[in-house]
């Protein structure tokens, strides 16, 4: 009665120039210019892809049609890129060996992320993350308004209530949407926030990077 759902970026994985590079060729595919620099304010980290393409086209004077075709266009150029991506992307420190420890052990592990499903399926292909992964018992950032709505999706697909069940991830994103779904969480400082500043927030575990996760995890089973 054990699942884990992972957050990808920043957690599991870091895909690096070959994701910006996809988003930035998807962008003048459809706006027939690069991107300006204008969005660059905006923190992407935990949120949504379709959050992130509304924002960057209203700072880049964009229209809803253009949104629409961005987001079609963002898994093209990604998968486009999927060579680069298996050579330039990083699995995160102990991360494999915690999904494998978990498999071992019983659990059942899925995916909630803001990635589009296709974005998200590829870059866990490239990095040959996908052995121990239920990428149906998961929820992407194509199903649904908000993080907080993915996680009971998710937990219906794979069958489960939040007893039991985990979110792992890196940004405080991650911590509200277990919350609001009564799922325990668990933040790692492989993203853009430290150790101290998740600490703060007061997740139900706290670790500087995947190595523990498992003990962490296996050791609240009942
Ligand atoms: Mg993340």
């Amino acid at each position: 009665m054990t699942l884990v759902l992972w957050d990808l970026d920043g957690t599991l994985l870091r895909a690096g120039a070959p994701a910006r590079d996809a988003f930035t060729a998807a962008f003048l595919a459809v706006a027939g210019r690069p991107p300006t620099r204008r969005a660059g304010g905006i923190s992407f980290a935990g949120r949504l892809d379709p959050w992130i393409a509304g924002q960057v086209c209203r700072a880049e004077g964009l229209d809803a049609e253009a949104e629409a075709a961005l987001l079609v266009q963002l898994p093209v150029e990604l998968a486009a890129r999927r060579d680069r991506l298996a050579q330039e992307g990083v699995v995160l420190p102990h991360a494999r060996e915690t999904l494998a420890g978990l498999a071992a052990a019983g659990w059942h592990q899925g995916v909630v992320t803001g990635n589009l499903r296709a974005t998200a399926h590829t870059k866990v292909s490239a990095l040959g993350l996908g052995e121990h992964l239920d990428l149906e018992a998961s929820a992407y950032g194509d199903d649904g308004p908000t993080r907080g709505a993915l996680v009971p999706i998710a937990l219906s697909r794979a069958g489960r209530d939040a007893a039991g069940a985990w979110v792992v991830g890196d940004t405080p994103h991650d911590l509200a949407c277990a919350r609001a779904s009564g799922v325990r969480c668990l933040l790692v400082a492989t993203g853009g926030h430290s150790h101290d500043e998740l600490a703060a927030l007061e997740p139900d575990a706290v670790l500087p990077d995947l190595q523990g996760a498992l003990a962490v995890l296996t050791g609240s089973s009942p």
